[in-house]
């Protein structure tokens, strides 16, 4: 049984292994004008820039990790978004991940933040700053209630509202993700001023944060644009059918072999990592 025990640990270990990611490997920006290549969930970043890691308006949450890195439209947009909520006395934005300093895959999490173009902001804006410590091992704040039906209602605040309304109102911003029970919440509170849900999508977790992603910039011209998302404020069937019984094909999308670099990519690979 131990044998068994450490065969298991060991195979465990070598996928943690083959699970890492050459992007990984990259620690510093590639030099050159911004530019923002391929896909969101499969691309990189030529030129990025790291986010400010001192702000009076917001904090950067595990930064061992080094996932602080963005095009510089979307380091604007988080100081523009973080500056409004600090002059509204919102509270302090809490800054996720954004992507590594040449973008690529990360070993664990999700698939996109590959273009220096997606960021993952906290849906809890709290009064007083966080400790370095707190910011190391943060603690989520998890908004929907164990049916997935909808929010905890203790845990939502009006701020919440805000703080995904200014996002979403942000020019640059094409796409916000939200747990579907959070996207019902929105709908419900939205009143006449609807147009920004638009671009609040429902999709799997998301239960403690928002995750943001702007369009392509000027200039990026191997981004990858997403189409726009259906018309409406997608407060109707759309939504209703995240809470419909489970069918087939339903579930999360299983992950699949990454499909081939974009060119650029795989040659900035190859250049960095001979
Ligand atoms: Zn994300």
């Amino acid at each position: 049984m131990r044998r068994l025990l450490i065969t298991v640990a060991a195979l465990l270990c070598s996928a943690a292994v083959f699970a890492a990611t050459p992007w990984q490997q990259i620690h510093q920006p590639i030099a050159g004008s911004p530019q923002s290549i391929g896909g969101f969930a499969n691309g990189c970043i030529v030129g990025a820039q790291q986010l400010p890691l001192s702000s009076p308006n917001y904090q950067v949450m595990r930064q061992d990790q080094r996932r602080y890195y963005g095009h510089p439209d979307l380091i604007a947009f988080i100081q523009r978004l973080s500056t409004q909520v600090h002059q509204l006395q919102l509270g302090q934005v809490l800054i996720g991940d954004m992507g590594m300093a040449a973008g690529g895959r990360f070993s664990s999490g999700h698939a996109s933040h590959q273009t220096g173009l997606d960021v993952d902001i906290w849906l809890q804006l709290p009064q007083n700053r966080w400790t370095a410590q707190q910011l190391l091992k943060p603690q989520p704040l998890d908004l929907v209630a164990p049916d997935d039906k909808q929010v905890i209602a203790r845990h939502w605040q009006p701020q919440i509202d805000s703080l995904i309304k200014l996002a979403a109102k942000d020019d640059e911003v094409t796409r916000i993700f939200v747990n579907p029970a959070i996207k019902k919440q929105l709908c419900a509170d939205a009143g006449s001023d609807r147009a920004w849900l638009n671009k609040v999508r429902p999709w799997f977790a998301h239960r403690a944060h928002m995750h943001v992603r702007l369009r392509c910039p000027a200039g990026s011209l191997e981004c990858e644009e997403q189409a726009a998302p259906p018309p409406g404020d997608g407060c109707g069937a759309e939504l209703d059918s995240w809470f419909q019984p489970k069918k087939p094909g339903s579930t999360p999308p299983v992950k699949k072999t990454p499909p081939p670099l974009p060119p650029s990519c795989q040659a900035l690979l190859d250049r960095h990592l001979l």
